[in-house]
């Protein structure tokens, strides 16, 4: 049987291990924490964005992000760096500003989406996965200017599944925006869209993995780099010595970029901080039953089974997840603002993470530029939404040199 081993035990490391397991592959699992789903697939916002894909680059972009840099709670921060990546990134990125290029991922992302949904579907089904608070609650974006509601109200819209709502309806629907009452122009509510908890997720799905017959075990090791063995073979460097294998998968999140770096690969990855607060949600709380999306803002509002998740935020400050208060108090304020009845701020934790993201927003998955080494990384802002996704679409091509999913935009070098 052959062998090989997955390096980075987020949502993403995860689910690779389990497809690989399920197609006859030997599989060790190894991250450097004790256990999984500790780094930014910890406390993420929770969305199965299915529908919603659409990147970060778009145009007219560049400009509300000179806007949001001057107001004070503003979603953006930039702190400018030395560092060549990221400015080699930002340069990327901007070239990808434009609509044609955002229409072109979004649609290779929606195929990736719906893929990504009828796997998660088939493996807690084959799996008998345990409860990890999945639910089908539904997701309401609303919008705050007139003419960003009717630009959503007026794209093409799924029939039975989506509808527009006028601001009264919003609120009726969902009381707990009565606070927003006269801001708010209008919303669009998604029927099918789910919220989950990544870590709980993470949690059941190693449980499953750990009596798989396939799972050779969880290896608590911290990679340094990879190198090559006298016989030509690739192997890793770890905090315990050296680890061979058939193979390895790089599935170590913004980690990625720096383990790759060690064999000349310069992958285009740039940590994208983002916070979240979790409220505790008592008798007094009336938290939203849907998801709920403050398009200008880009704050979410989540039920995760009893607590309140807040997420949002992006900040280009470099490979840095400490908690900056500022910008902790900046999210309580608008939380509190806006949504003052839906969870208990007072005790809520706090997190921050950072979305291993690429220029044009589309994951990287496939064969590396280095044979025996597999890529799947990349997931930026939806990586818990494509995670099984672009793990079962790596064990088609490691198995049976194919993708169930053309592969045109997700590969590297492309
Ligand atoms: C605020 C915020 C909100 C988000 N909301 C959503 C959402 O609603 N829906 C959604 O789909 N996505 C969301 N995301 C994105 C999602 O969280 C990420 O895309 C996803 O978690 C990335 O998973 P990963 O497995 O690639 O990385 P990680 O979860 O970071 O896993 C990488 C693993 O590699 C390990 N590792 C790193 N270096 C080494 C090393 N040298 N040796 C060994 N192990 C190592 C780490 O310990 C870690 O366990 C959000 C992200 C943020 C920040």
């Amino acid at each position: 049987m052959r062998e090989v081993c997955v390096v980075g035990a987020g949502v993403v490391g995860i689910t690779t291990a389990w497809y690989l397991a399920e197609a006859g592959w030997r599989v060790t699992l190894l991250d450097k924490s004790a256990t999984v789903g500790t780094g930014t697939s910890f406390q993420n916002g929770g969305q199965l964005s299915y529908r919603y894909v659409s990147p970060l680059a778009d145009g007219g972009v560049p400009l509300k992000a000179l806007k949001w840099l001057t107001e004070k709670d503003g979603p953006l921060r930039f702190k400018p760096s030395t560092e060549l990546s990221q400015w080699s990134w930002l340069g990327k990125f901007l070239m990808r500003c434009h609509g044609q290029a955002n229409r072109e991922t979004t649609a290779r992302l929606a195929r990736l989406g719906t893929y990504s949904r009828q796997c998660l579907e088939q493996l807690t089904e084959t799996s008998k996965l345990p409860d990890f608070d999945w639910k089908e609650s539904g997701k309401l974006i609303v919008y705050r200017t007139q003419a960003t509601f009717d630009r959503a109200a007026a794209a093409a819209l799924v029939k039975d599944v989506q509808s527009v709502l006028s601001a009264d309806e919003c609120i009726a629907k969902e009381p707990v925006l009565g606070a927003l009452q006269g801001q708010i122009k209008g919303g669009i509510f998604t029927s099918d869209e789910a919220v989950a908890d990544c870590h709980g997720f993470c949690e059941a799905l190693m449980g499953v993995l750990a009596t798989h017959p396939n799972f050779a075990g969880y290896v608590q090791e911290e990679v340094q780099r990879f190198e090559y063995a006298a016989n030509g073979k690739l192997r890793l460097l770890t905090s315990h010595g050296v680890r061979g294998s058939d193979a390895f998968v790089l599935a170590s999140g913004i980690a990625s970029r720096r383990l790759a770096a060690t064999l000349q690969m310069n992958l285009p990855l740039y940590p994208l901080k983002g916070y979240s607060l979790t409220a505790p949600i008592g008798a007094s709380h009336t938290p939203p039953q849907a998801s709920i999306t403050d398009f200008e803002r880009k704050v979410l509002y989540a039920r995760i089974g009893d607590s309140l998740r807040v997420a949002a935020m992006v900040d280009m400050v470099g490979e840095d997840d400490t908690i900056e208060p500022g910008r902790i108090e900046s999210l309580l304020r608008v939380a509190r603002a806006d949504m003052p009845l839906a969870g208990d701020y007072a005790q809520a934790s706090t997190w921050a993470g950072l979305r291993p993201a690429t220029p044009d927003g589309a994951p990287i998955v496939g064969p590396s530029s280095v044979p025996g080494l597999w890529l799947n990384v990349g997931h930026g802002p939806l990586g818990f939404t494509f995670a099984c996704g672009t793990a079962s679409i790596l064990a088609s091509l490691m198995g049976q040199g194919h993708s169930p999913l053309p592969l045109d935009g997700f590969t590297w070098p492309n």
